[in-house]
């Protein structure tokens, strides 16, 4: 089940309508179904839900509208109930007391809704979410103790629920205050002047303020407008800590492009560089990383290296395992999260396990991070968030610095992950056997990254003719071989992702033995035939899908470009160190993948049943 919508929450003097909705529509990218928000008004909730997306919401709050000095919003993706306007959130306790919204799954939710049935407690929706609110009612009914009854109650409620949660919480009782509390969701609170916000996602309050305190798995808090107070499910009170946003606000707008995934493939030459930026030792034969809390003495320990995560990022480590082997010689293992998890894998002793997220949120690859940790391996994060769940609980890591990705399909965050791993390639390689010369000529190699991808992006209109001969096929295949078999692996997932066209991602030989039967003249074939050393290899796979009257296009090295005249279409890219050359060679399929899903009208940057980070199993 992938998953997982988007809460807001304010306490302040601002517009409360509007900084709810504006929270909401920055957040959009998530991929969700209906959208609500609830303020506080003189006692009483004013409640807005819109089937659909946040205009609609948008549309029906009047600008003008007092809603009061307290307030939530929720996008919700439906896990519990069907999408309708009754199981869209904020929703609200039986008796009026309090108002909810609430990312995740209450597993045991049957169970207790049953419970508070008996109780007398009416519900009148089909959502899981509605039960958490009534037994938060139950429990504040039962209570005596007038002080903290309201964070009390939601913390009772919640040492019985079995699931995951990220939920803000607003109480008819306590007009000024809002409290929220997280397991396995992100959740974090925007320290203003004299106002607090409430976020699953940085995005959304970064055009508000930098200073936000995550708040921990496992953790409460009851917020006012000026102040924060922590505790934990087990009552142990926690400081508040303030980190800083390195966002700008600028970083969450269009800036001119048409689409957030269009300015993100263009920002790649920046996002690139900032993932270098101070990483190089001052000999320049090797990098260095300012967050692995391991010494070189210990690194050099190690003789096995595991890397988890999933989707895009899986494709990234997969990368990584080609460049960790071929140049440090070091045995790579590449699992997904979500198995990991389960397979009680045998490791080593000298492995060390990299989590690699995006989000840093992923709650199979937390997971994963998790079984690693309690099996007594070192853990390392390669992540873009700073401060988030799998930056926080891992032993170290190292960020990637692309700055906030808001098109759902990954596209700069995915070459920043491989431009990571073909760093820690070089290091562990000067760890080991690679020479002073080797790693400077890496170096050098890195260094031209930005540049070089810089020249592909000028290709975009010649790609996008291309595209334009691609996007009424329904099936197609990408194909490579070593190092470029997880690129076809990613370029397939693009155009699946954004274009709905079904793709496959295969090593080239490996097609022969099963997929081929799929080659006709209506399954087209992308070919990445970058790598001379096996050139003649790849070339013998075109002529065999071109035998079976597939149209070709195929990525190739410029200088080879002359020599395949019976290609139907083909796209060079500079002759670059192999090291950089999968990064490269991803720019053309990022482009191929976007201005298809252009053609056929699809919403690129909220592609249809998906959402940017998966928090839910
Ligand atoms: N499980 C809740 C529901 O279906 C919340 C879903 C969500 O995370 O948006 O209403």
């Amino acid at each position: 089940m992938a998953a997982m919508c988007s809460i807001i929450g304010y306490v302040g003097e601002k517009n409360l309508g509007q900084v709810l909705l504006d929270g909401l529509s920055r957040m959009e990218y998530r991929g969700y179904d209906s959208a609500g928000i609830s303020g506080l008004k003189d006692g009483k909730f004013v409640l807005l839900k819109r089937l659909g997306r946040v205009k609609n919401l948008a549309d029906a709050v009047d600008s003008s509208m007092n809603l009061g000095n307290v307030g939530i919003g929720h996008t919700r993706w439906a896990t519990h109930g069907k999408v309708s306007v009754r199981n869209a959130h904020p929703q609200i306790s039986c008796n009026g007391i309090f108002s909810i919204v609430h990312n995740g799954v209450i597993e045991n939710y049957e169970s207790i809704k049953k419970y508070l049935v008996k109780q007398g407690y009416k519900f009148s929706s089909d959502t899981d979410t509605e039960v958490l609110v009534n037994l938060i009612e139950y429990h504040y009914n039962k209570e005596r103790e007038p002080k903290n009854k309201f964070l009390t109650s939601v913390q009772k409620a919640l040492l019985h629920v079995v699931g995951t949660y990220g939920i803000a919480v607003l109480s008819k009782d306590n007009p000024d205050e809002i409290v929220v509390a997280r397991k396995s969701s992100p959740l974090l609170i925007g320290v203003g002047d004299g106002e607090m916000f409430v976020a699953s996602d940085a995005c959304a309050i970064v055009t508000h303020t930098k200073n936000v305190v995550y708040l921990n798995d496992g953790e409460l808090a009851r917020i006012t407008r000026s102040d924060i107070f922590i505790t934990t499910m087990k009552n142990k009170e926690v400081n508040a800590i303030k980190c800083e946003l390195d966002w700008q606000t600028e970083d969450v707008s269009l800036k001119g492009y048409e689409h957030f995934m269009l300015k993100e493939i263009c920002e790649q030459p920046q996002s690139l560089e900032n993932a270098m930026r101070g990483r190089f030792s001052d000999d320049m034969s090797t990098s260095k990383f300012g967050g692995l809390q391991l010494s070189p003495h210990e690194l050099r320990q190690i003789d096995r290296i595991l890397f988890c995560a999933c989707g895009t990022a899986w494709h990234a480590c997969l990368v990584a395992e080609y460049f960790i082997e071929k140049y440090a010689r070091i045995p790579v293992e590449v699992e997904y999260s979500s198995e990991f998890r389960y397979r009680n894998m045998p490791l080593e002793k000298n492995t060390l396990v990299f989590i690699v997220s995006q989000s840093g949120e992923t709650l199979d690859s937390l997971a994963a991070l998790q079984e690693a940790k309690r099996k007594g391996y070192k853990t390392l994060a390669i992540t873009n968030v700073v401060g988030s769940t799998i930056a926080r609980e891992s032993e170290g890591g190292i960020y990637q610095h692309s700055g906030p990705e808001i098109g759902v399909a990954a596209s700069k965050t995915f070459t920043a992950q491989i431009c990571i791993a073909a760093m820690l390639a070089l290091y562990f390689g000067r760890l080991h056997d690679m020479s002073f010369d080797e790693g400077a000529a890496f170096v050098q190699a890195l260094l031209q990254l930005p540049e070089k991808v810089a020249q592909v992006l000028e290709k975009k209109d010649e790609i996008r003719l291309i595209a334009e001969k691609y996007a009424h096929y329904e099936d197609m295949l990408f194909l490579g071989r070593q190092s470029m078999f997880p690129i076809a692996l990613e370029g397939a997932l693009k155009l699946k992702e954004i274009s709905y066209i079904h793709a496959e991602g295969y090593p080239a030989a490996e097609m022969k033995h099963g997929l081929i039967a799929l080659v006709s003249e209506k399954c087209p074939c992308l070919f990445l035939a970058t790598q001379k050393d096996i050139l003649g290899k790849t070339v013998s796979n075109i002529r065999e899908v071109k035998a079976r009257n597939a149209r070709v296009v195929a990525i190739v090295s410029e200088e080879d470009a002359t020599s395949f005249g019976y290609i139907d279409d083909v796209i060079a890219i500079p002759d670059v160190h192999d090291a950089i050359r999968p990064i490269v060679a991803t720019i053309p399929l990022q482009l191929f993948a976007y201005y298809i899903a252009k053609i056929r009208g699809c919403d690129i940057d909220k592609p249809r049943n998906l959402a940017k980070s998966v928090t839910v199993e």
